[in-house]
Parts: C-alpha cells; structure tokens; sequence
C-alpha cells in the first residue's frame, strides 16, 4: 500500500516539475530565459538534499525523488532548453551548474571545519548532510557535465534515425543517457560504499519510469499547447559539441558580428576602428598598401526595373565576385549601399590597377552572363605612401579617381598609372 502512495506521489512530483518548468520555459519569450535557468538552478539544492539522504520504498527498490524527479527532470530540461533554443543558451545553464556545484564543494569544505553554535535542541547542522556534499558529488557534477553534453551532442546525432518523432527521439536520448549516469554514479559509489547491485537497479530503473513519464508529458504539452514544427530543425551534432565545449571559433563569431550580413564584407565601422593601424602596420613594414573604391554604375535604376529585391541579390553576387578574388589577408568593406572599399597590404600600384581591371572586367562578363541585366562597376586605386600616407588622405585620392571613373563614362579603372 505504502508502496502505491510513494508510487502516486512521485509520479506527482514529476508533473508538477514539468508543469512548472515548462510553463517559464513557453513563457520565456515575455518573462526573459533567467527565470527558467534559476528555477533549475534553485532545484539543485533540493534535489541534492533528496539525493543523499531521502528515500523512499518503490515496488522494484528504494528510490529518491532526488534523482528519478528532480535530477532526470533537469536533464530532460536541458535538453528542451536547448531544443527549443540553441547550444549557445543550453550551455548557460550547463555551465552554472558546473561551477555553482565546484563553488558548493569549495564552501561545504571550509563550513565542515567551523565550530556551530546549537541554537536550540532540535537546530543541531546536520552534519551527516554536510559530509555527504564531498567528493562524490564532485563525481556527480563532472557526470552531471558530461550527460548534459552527451544527451545533446546524442539528440542530433540520431535526428536522422528519429525523422519527425520528436517524442521518440527524446525518449530515447533521455533512456540511453540516464543509463550511463546511473551506471557511472554507481560505479563511484560500489567503490566507495560497497552500494550492492540492487542500489543499481531500482535507480536506473526509477530513472526510466521518469524518462517515459517525462516524454509523455512533452508529448501532451506539444499535442495541446506548442506547435511541433517549431521544435523540430536540423542541426550538426559536430557544431553543436563545438558550441557546448566553449570551442567554436571565438575569432569566427567576432568577424561575423564585424560583417554585413546582405553581402558579408566587413562593415564601415571595422574599416573606421581598423584601416588606420592597418595602414601604419604596412607604412612602418615599409610595404605598400593600396585601396581600391569600387561603386556600382546606375545601381538605382537596377532596383528600379528589377525591384528591391533583385537589386538586394545583384549587390549580394557582385560582393562574392569581389571576396573571391582577395588574398589572404585583405580587407573588403561594404562603404555605404552599393560602395565596396578594398584593401590590400603589399600590391604595388600597378599590380593593383591590373587586378582592379580583373575584377572590372570579370563583374561585366559575369552579369551579362548571370545576372537579370548587364552590371558595371567604376573603380578608384590610390596607393600608400605615393597617394596618401594617411587612411583619411588615401581615401580621398581614391574617392577622387572614382569620381573621375564615373566621370569618363563609367565601367573603368582610375588609378595613379593613368594620371598625368
Ligand atoms: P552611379 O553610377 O552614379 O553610382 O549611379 P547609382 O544609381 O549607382 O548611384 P546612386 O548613389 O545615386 O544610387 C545608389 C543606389 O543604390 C540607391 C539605392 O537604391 C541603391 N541601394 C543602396 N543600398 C542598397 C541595398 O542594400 N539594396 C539594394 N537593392 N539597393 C541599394
Ligand atoms: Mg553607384
Ligand atoms: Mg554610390
């Protein structure tokens, strides 16, 4: 009997859980993702309390509400997290987990030491509690880590398998993953305690009864309250591992926050925080630097026949065309809407204007080709130190001779090899 009332309570437990966490998870977007990451943060108190000294008789074993509700809970939280956003936000919560568990172990190893002051018969610290939060539950947390990566990392990975059955797919990254944790705590805790293999048991066992308790409530919450279609995307797993681990490119995300996202040259504001320490670098090197100015001929009457749209797609292939001839090591920039800036360390001024004709010419044969009308551009090649020793000064050489470009009648090259 008692054993069908622990039965009920914990499945009680488990559904007020979600019910809650799941509630600030769809609320996110008007009461900010915080809530829902303290709210699971706040959890682990209890659910390390639980863990360590709160059990409860189940048919198949003694089992803690602390690790079949709360702990498997958090897991299958994480994974929602990260489902319904990206790695980036999972890895939030993942991380303060880790160091807020370290920051527990660092504390819990200064308090053991302190002589406490009983503040009444029944208010003696628990000890036992305390000693429990040691070196096991550094254990826990380094495993906590890694399930929390790996029932990511696995929900992409069998995306393919799993197709559209979401419910499925995480049933069973959930079932795979709390079956490692359970087997990786216990084997720590069988070297430790001598814990039989019957502790094993009952625990995994509790912690699949969660994951399928768990999955079927996602399932209703997507049947009646969330569209499935917007829980389901494509992602790598590689990328996701990547993001988790703290290891994607940081110099890929700050370029990408540097560039344009139409065309993807850099942006005005890098050429205006970088081109001046980058023409120093070279003036000093005593290497030559060359800017080229590049604008669209009648760009306005593009988006006129075409539309906006057309015109957006024109700009966006004629930058591809510009980034595909550049060396390792030069800058383009989008100047303003149809205005490209290059720049080029070491190209002497005719090597310049020659590739500059290049690209003329190479942008005039690929739109006839390719693109809904024939697109031209006009360009202006100054070089430092001849035309500027200055950022502000080269510019402005280079500005001019694009205006003279336009000038001569559009779709040419001016530079210093063709002045008088
Ligand atoms: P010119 O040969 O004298 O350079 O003629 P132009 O029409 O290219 O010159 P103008 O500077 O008068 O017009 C530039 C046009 O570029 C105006 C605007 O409609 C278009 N434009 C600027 N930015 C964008 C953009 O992001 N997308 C699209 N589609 N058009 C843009
Ligand atoms: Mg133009
Ligand atoms: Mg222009």
């Amino acid at each position: 009997m008692a054993e069908l009332t622990n039965t009920a309570l914990l499945l009680g437990q488990a559904v007020l859980y979600f019910t809650v966490m799941m509630m600030l998870l769809h609320a996110r977007r008007s009461i900010g993702i915080g809530v829902f990451m303290c709210a699971l943060g706040t959890m682990h108190f209890l659910e390390t309390y639980l863990a360590s000294v709160f059990y409860v008789a189940m048919p198949f074993g003694a089992v803690s509400p602390g690790s079949a509700v709360l702990f498997a809970g958090k897991l299958m939280m994480l994974l929602l997290l990260y489902i319904r956003e990206d790695a980036v936000v999972a890895r939030q919560p993942i991380y303060g987990l880790l160091f807020g568990n370290f920051l527990i172990v660092g504390l819990v190893l200064l308090l053991q030491h302190q002589d406490t002051i009983a503040m009444g018969p029944s208010r003696l610290p628990d000890i036992g509690f305390v000693n429990e939060i040691g070196w096991l539950m550094v254990w826990g947390t380094v495993l906590l880590y890694i399930d929390a990566i790996a029932i990511i990392v696995l929900y992409e990975r069998l995306g393919p398998m799993f197709g559209g059955h979401l419910g499925w797919r995480f049933l069973v990254c959930g079932a795979a993953v709390l079956t490692f944790d359970q087997a990786g705590f216990y084997l720590v805790l069988h070297l430790m305690t001598g814990a039989p293999l019957s502790v094993f048991m009952a625990g995994w066992i509790a912690k699949m009864c969660a994951v399928l308790i768990y999955t079927a409530l996602f399932v209703l919450y997507l049947k009646f309250f969330d569209d499935e279609k917007k829980w389901l995307g494509n992602r790598s797993f590689k990328d996701a591992f990547q993001m988790l681990t703290y290891r994607e490119r940081y110099e890929q995300l700050l370029e990408d926050a540097n560039r344009d996202a139409l065309t993807g040259a850099f942006h005005r504001r890098h050429y205006e925080q970088h081109a001046g320490s980058f023409l120093k670098a070279s003036l000093d090197g005593g290497r030559p630097l060359t800017m080229v100015v590049i604008d669209i001929d009648y760009f306005k009457g593009v988006n006129d026949r075409h539309g906006h749209h057309i015109g957006d797609d024109v700009l966006r292939q004629i930058a591809n065309l510009l980034s595909a001839n550049l060396r390792s090591g030069d800058f383009l920039y989008r100047f303003g809407g149809e205005e490209f800036v290059l720049l080029c360390d070491q190209l002497p001024a005719e090597a310049a204007v020659s590739m500059a004709e290049r690209m003329r010419r190479h942008i005039e044969n690929f739109s006839e080709a390719e693109l809904p009308e024939r697109v031209t551009v006009s360009v202006g090649v100054a070089t430092a130190p001849e035309d500027g020793a200055t950022i502000e000064a080269l510019f402005q050489t280079a500005d001019k001779r694009l205006y003279e470009a336009k000038r001569l009648g559009r779709n040419r090259v001016c530079g210093p090899v063709f002045q008088d």
